[in-house]
């Protein structure tokens, strides 16, 4: 890759024209190159560039934690309402990330934003049986043989039955805790639905062993550490 594509395209430093100023004024230095010229070929997995005496490191993939606020669509585009990619700090952008998997409009929580499809496709494919936990604000109470249902395997109005699923009661914020291991569409209200509760605020606080960073404000992202990726993978 020519050394300016890789310091505007790749890292995001600026245009092309940016990055061929910063050369010229010797901000940018190649090991074993005495005098870098923007046309220079370097191998972005393994040169070693530095801009401003900082190794620029290639990456290929990005991942991100958004604890998505309500409001937002979990999509790259929609006609009516913004989405998560709004929320994505401008320096990210040139990585075409998605979010993995759908959030309702109205729920908050774990949101991954990436651009490896390979991941994506691990954590979403029903084979895999991904856990995904969220906290549900229910209208009313359920009773206990209610509860033991959903554990069961709650058959939906459609007709389709759910896999068991996790179900607790955190008496201090008077919510629910739901784990649940495949991913219908609004599954958690459809599941709660079928025994006649109303979910009133949903937020999901886990996938797979990955937990949302209690620290993150709603609309507030970062990147994952590479402890927290592994624990997605
Ligand atoms: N289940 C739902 O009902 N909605 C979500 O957003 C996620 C899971």
């Amino acid at each position: 890759m020519r050394l300016d594509k890789f310091l505007s395209s790749a890292m995001g430093l600026g245009s092309r024209t940016d990055v061929k100023k910063f050369i010229k004024n010797g901000r940018v230095e190649v090991i074993g190159t005495d005098n870098p010229r923007p046309e220079l070929s370097i191998d972005p997995e393994k040169s070693e560039v530095y801009f401003d005496g900082k190794l620029q490191k290639y990456k290929k993939f990005v991942y991100l934690m958004l604890n998505k606020p309500k409001g937002y669509v979990s999509a790259t585009v929609d006609r009516d309402n913004p989405t998560v990619i709004d929320l994505v700090p401008e320096n990210f952008l040139r990585f075409e990330l998605f979010p993995v998997g759908r959030l309702d409009i109205d729920t908050e929580g774990l949101c991954i934003l990436t651009n490896d499809g390979e991941l994506s496709h691990k954590l979403l494919s029903p084979k895999n049986h991904i856990s995904k936990k969220y906290r549900a604000k229910l209208d009313a109470v359920p009773k206990d043989d209610e509860l033991e249902r959903i554990r069961n395997g709650i058959i939906l109005e459609d007709g389709y039955k759910c896999k068991p699923a996790i179900v607790t009661f955190d008496v201090e914020n008077e919510a629910f805790y739901i784990t649940i291991y495949e991913g219908k569409y609004h599954q958690v209200k459809r599941m709660f639905g079928a025994i006649g509760r109303r979910v009133l605020e949903l937020k999901r606080v886990e996938m797979n062993k990955l937990t949302l960073d209690d620290k993150l404000a709603p609309g507030e992202i970062r990147e994952l550490t590479d402890e927290e990726l592994k624990l997605l993978q």
